[in-house]
């Protein structure tokens, strides 16, 4: 097919800049996914955004399902954002210290997730999640901590282990320069395996500090929680004294204006957000039962800070997108009928050309896996063709679509992505589905 392509259609400046860019940067890049390592080719520098569309630096216009990985829940460049992040540029970007703006959103925080009575802003949701596990740690004094295989909690040390065989798996660091003694205190569960986690409890329960979990999976892809995991992760941290940890920064805002929280009505002791918490700009938040809360510093003896910390231009684009996001209710219930029709057709194209997926997705978060079984936990989900993917995506993107570069992450829809955007999707993956068939 001919495609979106406004542009001439060539990447000749992404790659030049990428050649420019793997001299003075790591792998080229700031962070390793956008390297394109896990799908082939060189990666398409953005210069540009507007609603559901971005621009690369070749003039080439694509249908953006990436978002910045997940925060642009309003599209690109909202008007209203962009207008909040000028005013507030001109009052000054940064004073380390109290601003109206940070009361503001932390008030507009705990309408919205009313368990997170108090809250404590932070740049990033791996600084949000580190900070909670440190929190979970000096107010239960103790030192274990739970995690499931496939979730991503950010890149601070006790979280970077990936899942091992056996019963009780003692974690092994996922990187380098991750000492072996941080990562023993890091235990590894299946997603939706609630007699591991059972077993887990018996086991150490006593010396549990957290279980930190996505309460929707979005890290090996979009893997939606069973109902008696969810009770399990509920009562099980509870009847041991330990903490149950939402790491919500994908989910926050996202699932439903209240997280996943709302959506399935369970209420953590602390949740972690992110991304849409940002409006687009570096910011995360961590926050929970004030007893608990009330450990952090300067309140309590559980260290925490930040020169940038609830800078006021993340703050206002923040404040501006839960503003509009509050003011629309029926905006989630369009963006899941959006992400329905974005599904179905994925599965009917896929169905057509006889290839075999699974297409999970909660509200406007969604996957195709390659593979014709279900997805429930990290050992289903990496039984999809990569291989497919791979050439799906490239597919997709010669015909100005832009999915995420790896198999094991999230679609996501924002509102301003049309039903014509949508309809122009499907065309493009019914070209694709006929080349992954060769
Ligand atoms: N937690 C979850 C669920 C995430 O998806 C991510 C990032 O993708 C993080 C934490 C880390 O957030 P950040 O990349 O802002 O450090």
């Amino acid at each position: 097919g001919r495609g979106l392509f406004r542009g001439k259609g060539d990447k000749m400046k992404s790659s030049e800049l990428f050649q420019r860019a793997k001299k003075v940067m790591p792998g080229g890049v700031n962070s390793p996914v956008r390297a394109f390592g896990a799908v082939g080719g060189d990666p398409v520098f953005i210069k540009r955004g507007f609603g559901s569309r971005v621009w690369d630096e070749d003039g080439n216009e694509y249908i953006d399902y990436v978002l910045s990985w997940g925060p642009l829940i309003l599209g690109h460049s909202h008007p209203a954002v962009v207008e909040a992040l000028k005013r507030q540029a001109e009052l000054g970007t940064s004073f380390g210290a109290c601003t109206e703006l940070e009361v503001l959103l932390a008030e507009k925080i705990r309408e919205a997730v009313p368990s997170m009575e108090v809250v404590r802003m932070v740049n990033s949701g791996t600084e949000a999640t580190m900070s909670a596990i440190r929190l979970a740690r000096g107010y239960t004094g103790r030192n274990l901590i739970v995690k499931f295989a496939g979730c991503y909690h950010g890149h601070s040390d006790s979280l970077l282990i990936r899942a091992g065989s056996g019963l009780i798996t003692y974690g092994i660091p996922d990187s380098g320069g991750v000492p072996e003694d941080t990562a023993r205190l890091t235990l590894v569960a299946r997603y939706n395996d609630v007699d591991m986690l059972e077993e887990i409890f018996e086991e150490k329960g006593p010396d549990i500090a957290a279980v930190i979990v996505e309460p929707v999976a979005g890290n090996m892809g979009v893997v939606p929680p069973e109902e008696d995991f969810l009770r399990a992760l509920r009562e099980l941290p509870r009847k041991y004294g330990a903490l149950l940890i939402f790491d919500e920064v994908i989910t926050g805002f996202r699932v439903s204006y209240s997280g996943a929280q709302g959506y399935y009505g369970i209420e953590p002791d602390l949740t972690t957000l992110g991304k849409i918490i940002g409006g687009g700009l570096p910011v995360g938040v961590y926050g929970g039962r004030e007893d608990i809360m009330r450990c952090v510093s300067p309140d309590g003896p559980v260290y925490q800070a930040g020169t940038l910390s609830g800078n006021p231009l993340a703050m206002a684009a923040g404040l501006t997108t839960l503003e509009v996001l509050s003011k629309n209710p029926g905006l989630y219930d369009e963006l899941d009928r959006r992400a329905e029709r974005l599904c179905s057709g994925f599965k009917e194209v896929m169905e057509d050309a006889g290839i075999p997926v699974t297409v999970n997705r909660v509200c406007s978060m969604m996957t195709v896996f390659f593979t014709g079984e279900k997805v429930r936990n990290y050992d289903t989900a990496v039984k999809s063709d990569t291989r497919l993917y791979a050439v799906f995506f490239r597919e997709m993107l010669k015909q100005g679509v832009y999915l995420p570069p790896a198999q094991f992450e999230a679609f996501f829809l924002s509102a301003a992505h049309s039903d014509e955007d949508i309809k122009k999707t499907i065309e493009a993956a019914w070209n694709a589905a006929k080349n992954l068939k060769k």
